[in-house]
């Protein structure tokens, strides 16, 4: 697909730029402004603020582009550096607004411009026209007549789409219709010129090739950009790139419906213009946006606003007293030896790279069970706080353990030096002790259960969490949750899907579907009916960032992120096993074809990343679904250890994301309703307290946490 780019000058031309947008709509295309005294460049995508270039740097940017349109005047300097590219360019600098045409499908109209007009006035009044006609489903350009320009538009009409045009010319000789257009009604005429306008496209377009057109295109682009479904508050349509919801009348959703089933003749008798038109409109701005997210994580210089927070996860000697079944860990690894202290500083200078920026979080640092060796584990969080400090790199850590065998001294040092403790446990003894089990198959449920009263037999300064697996043999979600809360009095819930190949008993496969998607929902009517009541203390307990619905409601309420990887593997998250090697993250530890570096060898090997859910997965059609930017897509492990076939496991991880997402929409649609402005407030205090600050737009990238 080609690539351009907009180089301008000032950030403040906007209504230039949206002309030119306008006129450009067929390419996906990223902007760049030189700033006033030609110091640097901004670089960014609409609101994506990539941030400040030097000037060494824009050659290189603008080498990734087909297509260079100047819009207006820069600096001698730029000009030099894009003619030196030899790229396709298209000099709109000094663009006038007049032309006449002779097409058949012309209407011309000619607008007077009083003389209290200003240029950037006449550039609006252009840019509305054009916005609203095309993004109503008109092809509405400009027509030329000078040769100048013709060569110019020649290199515009060999990335068309060819289709019906209509031609809109500016201050022509000859006018089928002349508007004079003066400061008291400028508002005013541009709403005259638009609806005349589009009159005048629906008696040259017919419906009915207007809708064949509008099929087609609603096929192959947009139907990824839009989501309809149904709730008991009415028909919602939900905006992909947008992330936001409206509601629609029972006839939108009917004609969505008759576009999916591409019933023409329904669109043609059943549909007015308008609301035809209207739809076309809403598709129109998703469909830009679609381009401009593609434009951007195809650039070298996609900004990531969560990549300086590196997760760190040394699983050491990966000793552990326990074999839950679904493991990654790999006991085979097991090691007596310890990562040395050098070993452990040229990781951690690995992973961070000089960037201070980082914020560094160190996950389990001694797994397996870090209890096993606590010695090494209070090594280590001394070596790393020192390292850190002398570093000037914010760091936190986490101890997730079974809490086998934990000692009362352990616990005193574990109070006193990183009181955010999390317990690893499955439910009640029932389900935790089928699958959370010992060499010898007895389960830990007790042990567990007893190490946690320990804890709080302590007064423990913070509210421990405890993480949770569910698997096929445990899909009474609600019962599980509330295990926790009711009889164990933990607040801080995390309950994930297991990740395995599809051949595990205790995998969750397409079959396992509809109960999973059921326990979710039965939860959730609970949480809701509580918080309506004004207890939003359950709710709170599954908004953790890690749980994974939770994840989604925090996506959605906050409605400000757009998702584009399914996590940070192998970029902002890195696992070392006890061969000092690093990899993508702790699933593919000991992978060894998955290996990013050997830091004991100096070898740097593997440069894997996560895609970008902007491009097709191996297995499944993200880029082309509705719940692309809330969700990020499969998860990297899963597809490996399922032999990248499309198999039940991976249908079910990807259906089960798409019900969360709806449910959360569903959840909010009527929560915004019905709670009050007091329990909705308290949600988003709640929400930034856990650690989500708002985003810098609502249009900034981020990578989902695993
Ligand atoms: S994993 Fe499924 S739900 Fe998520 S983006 Fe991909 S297709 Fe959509
Ligand atoms: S989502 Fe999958 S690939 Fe990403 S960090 Fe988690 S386990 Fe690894």
């Amino acid at each position: 697909m080609t690539k351009a780019v907009v180089v301008g000058s000032s950030i403040y031309e906007s209504d230039v730029m949206s002309r030119f947008k306008n006129l450009f709509s067929f390419v996906p295309m990223i902007w760049v402004y030189e700033q006033k005294g030609g110091l640097g460049c901004n670089y960014f995508i609409e609101n994506f603020d990539v941030g400040q270039i030097e000037y060494q740097n824009v050659a290189e940017i603008l080498s990734d582009f087909d297509l260079i349109i100047i819009t207006s005047k820069v600096s001698e300097q730029l000009i030099e550096i894009i003619n030196d590219l030899k790229k396709a360019k298209i000099d709109l600098a000094n663009f006038p607004y007049y032309v006449a045409c002779k097409n058949e499908q012309t209407v011309n109209i000619n607008v007077n411009f009083g003389s209290d007009i200003s240029p950037m006035q006449v550039n609006s009044c252009i840019a509305q026209v054009l916005d609203n006609l095309k993004s109503s489903g008109y092809e509405v350009n400009f027509a030329i007549s000078t040769e100048e320009y013709l060569k110019v538009f020649s290199v515009i009409e060999s990335y068309k789409y060819p289709d019906f045009t209509i031609k809109l010319s500016f201050n022509s000789k000859d006018v089928d219709k002349s508007y004079e257009l003066d400061n008291s009604n400028y508002n005013g005429i541009i709403k005259l010129i638009i609806q005349d306008l589009k009159e005048y496209a629906r008696d040259v377009v017919n419906k009915e090739r207007y809708i064949k057109r509008d099929i087609l295109d609603y096929g192959s682009k947009d139907k990824k950009n839009i989501h309809v479904f149904e709730t008991s508050r009415g028909k919602f349509l939900f905006k992909t790139c947008d992330r936001s919801y409206i509601k629609i009348s029972d006839d939108y959703f009917k004609m969505i419906e008759a576009y999916e089933t591409y019933d023409i003749k329904k669109l043609t008798e059943d549909f007015s213009y308008s609301t035809l038109e209207y739809f076309n409109m809403l598709r129109s701005w998703e469909r830009q946006k679609s381009k401009e997210f593609l434009a951007l994580t195809s650039s070298k210089y996609v900004k990531i606003s969560n990549m300086n927070d590196v997760i760190l996860s040394l699983l050491g000697k990966r000793r552990c007293n326990l074999r839950c079944k679904y493991c990654f860990s790999g006991h085979e690894f097991e090691e007596v030896t310890r990562l040395s202290d050098e070993e452990v500083i040229k990781i951690a200078n690995h992973v961070i790279t000089g960037n201070t920026e980082i914020n560094l979080h160190l996950d389990n640092y001694i797994g397996g069970e870090p209890t096993t060796d606590f010695e090494d584990y209070q090594r280590m969080h001394y070596l790393l706080t020192y390292y850190h400090k002398s570093c000037n790199i914010s760091t936190s850590f986490g101890f997730l353990t079974n809490g086998l065998g934990i000692t009362k001294e352990q616990l005193l040092w574990l109070k006193e030096n990183n009181p955010y403790v999390g317990f690893s446990l499955d439910g009640c003894e029932r389900v935790n002790n089928k699958i959370r089990v010992d060499k010898t198959g007895k389960g830990a449920y007790k042990k567990t259960v007893k190490s946690i009263k320990l804890l709080r037999s302590m007064d423990w300064p913070v509210q421990i969490g405890v993480s949770c697996v569910v698997t096929a043999q445990s899909l009474n979600i609600k019962r599980t949750f509330l295990h926790f809360i009711h009889n164990m009095d933990i607040h801080n819930v995390v309950i994930k899907p297991v990740r395995a190949s599809s051949n595990k008993d205790f995998a969750l496969n397409m079959s396992d579907f509809h109960l999973l998607k059921n326990g979710y929902k039965v939860l959730f009517k609970y949480i809701y009916k509580k918080a309506k009541a004004g207890d939003i203390s359950y709710l709170k307990s599954m908004l953790m960032p890690l749980d994974y619905a939770g994840r989604f409601f925090i996506r959605v309420f906050m409605g400000d992120r757009v998702i584009v990887k399914r996590c940070g593997a192998g970029e902002h998250i890195h696992s070392v096993g006890n061969d000092a090697c690093i990899y993508p993250c702790d699933s593919f530890n000991g992978v060894k074809e998955m290996m990013l570096a050997d830091t004991r060898k100096d070898e740097q090997y593997n440069n894997f990343k996560v895609p970008f859910v902007t491009f097709d997965e191996k297995l499944t059609d993200c880029k082309s679904c509705w719940a692309r930017y809330l969700c990020g897509g499969v998860c990297q492990y899963v597809q490996y250890v399922n032999n990248y076939e499309y198999n039940s496991v991976i249908k079910m991880e990807c259906e089960l994301a798409k019900y969360l997402i709806e449910s959360s929409i569903n959840f909010w649609i009527m929560a915004n309703e019905e709670f009050s402005q007091e329990t909705l407030k308290e949600i988003g205090e709640h929400i930034t307290k856990i650690g989500f600050k708002p985003a810098k737009s609502k249009y900034s990238f981020f990578y989902a946490p695993c």
